[in-house]
């Protein structure tokens, strides 16, 4: 069977997605195109998915008979009315983060989900499919014994002046949010900020960068350096202690040379060259899931919970230095 995907949003990453299921991947084809620039969904209409129809709205997209599963991949605060006509039509759907741009949108789609009774929502949270991340899990859950602390880093070349000081916690440390519950299997209790002084390169409306302290229901507390502005290059760095031993998210793989009396190895400047085999292999999950009528991966409640821990992270911003609880509501049993 070939699954019929329709795509909501055709900008970059859905015109990346739409190339993705219909020249990599195996097992879907892009049928269905919607966006409200009508010009981009037609250039990928013809770019990448000749065949596809294109939908004045993106309701009109999930309401289509010969659309089997959705992508949304709309600008963020339209997630959510998506994800929920997807679920009311009983369609898989894989959203790219955020799930929705609050916590009470996002609580609004488990609670749909939950009544509908079964899995239909993937959240593009793909660092769990890096082959990094999940090699460091198997050291995490097999090898270093129980996680004590998390020194972790995200670093990014530079970011336009419109980035201000949430956004390193909405857009940019949500992908360290989601992936250390993940890593670690534990929920966050806690977090703080701390902020050094500014870079020099910083804008004036970001303070930048920034260490977030997270502190787990076990008693593991991570570190989380983020720094958008830090000019050399696109760097994610993880290094887990545990009991027994210390792991760390290996480096992606890159030539090493011998040049002008140096030993070198370049450092990538761009997050999609960093995750690229990464999304090919969530979806590729998002596929086979959607072709049994279910979901598989990051669910509705890690969406939820991402949320959540945000909004935490963005109070502690404002209280710089102070303790700000998290506290999760009671798990429903669909994603236990
Ligand atoms: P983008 O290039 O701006 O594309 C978003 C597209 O959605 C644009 O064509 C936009 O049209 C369209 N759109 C806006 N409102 C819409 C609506 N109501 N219905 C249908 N289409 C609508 O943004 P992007 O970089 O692709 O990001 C899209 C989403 O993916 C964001 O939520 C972002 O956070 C997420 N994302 C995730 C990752 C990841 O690593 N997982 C990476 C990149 C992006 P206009 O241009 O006319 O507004």
């Amino acid at each position: 069977m070939t699954l019929r995907i329709g795509v909501i949003g055709t900008g970059a990453i859905g015109r990346d997605h739409a190339r993705r299921i219909n020249h990599v991947l195996g097992g879907a084809k892009i049928v269905a195109l919607s966006d409200v620039n009508k010009a981009s969904a037609e250039a990928v209409k013809k770019d990448i998915a000749p065949d596809a129809v294109i939908y004045d709205t993106g309701e009109a997209l999930i309401a289509a008979s010969d659309v089997d599963a959705v992508l949304v991949t709309s600008w963020g605060a339209t997630h959510e009315q998506y994800v929920l006509a997807a679920i009311a039509a009983g369609k898989p759907c894989f959203c790219e983060k955020p799930l929705a741009t609050t916590a009470e949108g996002a609580r609004r789609i488990v609670d749909a989900e939950v009544e509908h009774g079964k899995r239909l929502v993937q959240v593009g949270f793909m660092r769990r499919y890096d082959s990094g991340y999940v090699a460091l899990k198997q050291a995490v859950d097999t090898r270093i014994g129980a996680p004590i602390i998390v020194h972790a880093a995200h670093r990014n070349p530079a970011v336009p002046e419109q980035y201000v000081t949430p956004m390193a916690i909405h857009d940019t440390l949500i992908h360290e949010i989601d992936v250390f519950r993940w890593l670690l299997d534990d929920d966050y209790i806690s977090a703080r900020v701390l902020f050094p002084r500014s870079a020099a390169r910083s804008h004036a409306k970001l303070k930048d960068p920034q260490i977030v302290i997270l502190e787990t229901a076990r008693g593991t507390i991570i570190n989380v350096e983020v720094f958008v502005n830090c000019h050399y290059g696109y760097d994610i760095q993880c290094e887990v202690v545990g009991e027994d031993g210390i792991a760390r998210l290996p480096e992606p793989m890159a030539i090493q040379m011998r040049l002008g009396a140096k030993l070198q190895n370049d450092i990538l400047t761009d997050w999609k060259d960093r995750f690229i085999a990464s999304y090919d292999v969530e979806l590729q999950d998002f596929i086979h899931a959607a072709a049994k009528g279910t979901a598989s991966g990051p669910t509705s409640w890690d969406g939820y919970v991402a949320a959540i821990t945000s909004d935490a992270c963005v109070t502690a911003q404002e209280k710089e230095g102070q303790a700000v609880a998290i506290n999760l509501p009671t798990r429903p049993a669909l994603y236990n």
